[in-house]
């Protein structure tokens, strides 16, 4: 396979990226799950990225970009500080990853994003911007501030650096289960399906690489279906992580996704509530909607995962307690409903 991958990503710059942030992203655990399994006929394993300090995968990215950013041009530089847009865990990893590194940051964040994670992002002594009532909107101001006061951008998803940093988590898990089947991971803007999916396609092709989107709203789907960036209007879900837009001017995670991504599948409200909560009863695991879709995808589409080893990407923690209510509500009513 060629060094040079879509997306512009070599297999080099993961490496790299592991060395890097090693001691500020942690190694998460990998664990069996014997009740997934035993329901399945699989083996299923968790990865827990909801163990991360921030509660989610996103700080492997962003201590990757701040830290080979402070090795390339220096701490004078970076003065003016690194900037962001987030859906929350993002900017919570970026503000973790700065105040860790001695950086000012600023995260700028729309109306959708829910307050407790503005809290956390306050909490760890970033600037929080409140602007606009889309993702699109908070990202225009940063654009803005890049320009006028000289700060650096550090993007979600769309660039290498970011994407090199989620895909650590792909090494580790080949590291554990190298006999690995199938991965199964929640997909918005693209950094942690292309990340997993470019270590996979090249270590270990053999592991069938599968994204899950929402139902509603999700630009990444309506993307590759287009073949280039499409906006969509963002909705409410239960997975707020999954929300907002690719961008239109994407250039790495739109072509990468396309690349290595082997089955692609969509789910529902009631799905994902129904994750959560088989996720908090048997596993004992409070997570966000966005950390549950794979075992949503699975059980809503009938995956056939029998004999395989199966790992999911729990990718994060970060939920109100009024979100699991509503997710608790609409699970209820389902049952009812059948
Ligand atoms: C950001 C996020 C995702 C999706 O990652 P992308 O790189 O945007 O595709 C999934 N789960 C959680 C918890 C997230 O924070």
């Amino acid at each position: 396979m060629s060094p040079e991958f879509p997306g512009g990503i070599s297999l080099a710059e993961v490496w790299q990226a592991r060395h890097r942030i090693q001691g500020r992203a942690d190694r998460t655990p990998l664990r069996y799950s014997p009740s997934l399994s035993r329901r399945f006929g699989a083996r299923v394993w968790l990865k827990l990225e909801n163990m991360q300090p921030t509660g989610a995968f996103k700080l492997r990215g962003a201590s990757n970009m701040i830290a080979a950013l402070l090795e390339q041009y220096g701490p004078d530089r970076l003065k003016p500080g690194v900037i962001t847009a987030s859906t929350g865990n993002h900017g919570r990893a970026v503000a973790w990853a700065a105040r860790e590194l001695g950086i000012p940051a600023t995260v700028c964040l729309s109306s959708l994003v829910p307050a407790n994670k503005v809290a956390a992002i306050e909490a760890l002594g970033a600037e929080v911007c409140r602007c606009g009532n889309s993702q699109d909107d908070a990202f225009a101001v940063v654009d803005e501030r890049v320009a006028s006061r000289g700060q650096v951008a550090i993007p979600p998803f769309d660039h290498p650096l970011i994407v090199a940093g989620q895909g650590t988590l792909a090494l580790e898990l080949l590291e554990e289960r190298p006999q690995l089947d199938m991965v199964v991971a929640g997909l918005s803007g693209g950094g942690l399906l292309g990340g997993i999916g470019l270590v996979m396609k090249q270590l270990s092709p053999r592991t069938e690489v599968v994204g899950v989107s929402l139902s509603q709203g999700a630009a990444m789907w309506h993307s590759l279906q287009a073949g280039k960036p499409v906006q969509v209007e963002e909705v409410p879900s239960l997975a707020d992580s999954l929300g907002g837009g690719i961008g239109l001017d994407n250039r790495h995670t739109l072509a990468l996704v396309r690349a290595v991504m082997d089955s692609h599948y969509q789910v529902p409200e009631t799905a994902i509530a129904r994750a959560m909560v088989t996720l908090l009863e048997q596993e004992k695991m409070l997570l966000e909607g966005a950390a549950a879709v794979g075992l949503a995808a699975i059980e809503h589409h009938r995956i056939p995962i029998e004999g395989k080893e199966v790992a999911l990407v729990l990718s994060g923690n970060n939920v109100a307690l009024e979100t699991f209510e509503r997710a608790r509500e609409l699970e209820r009513q389902s049952h009812a409903n059948l």
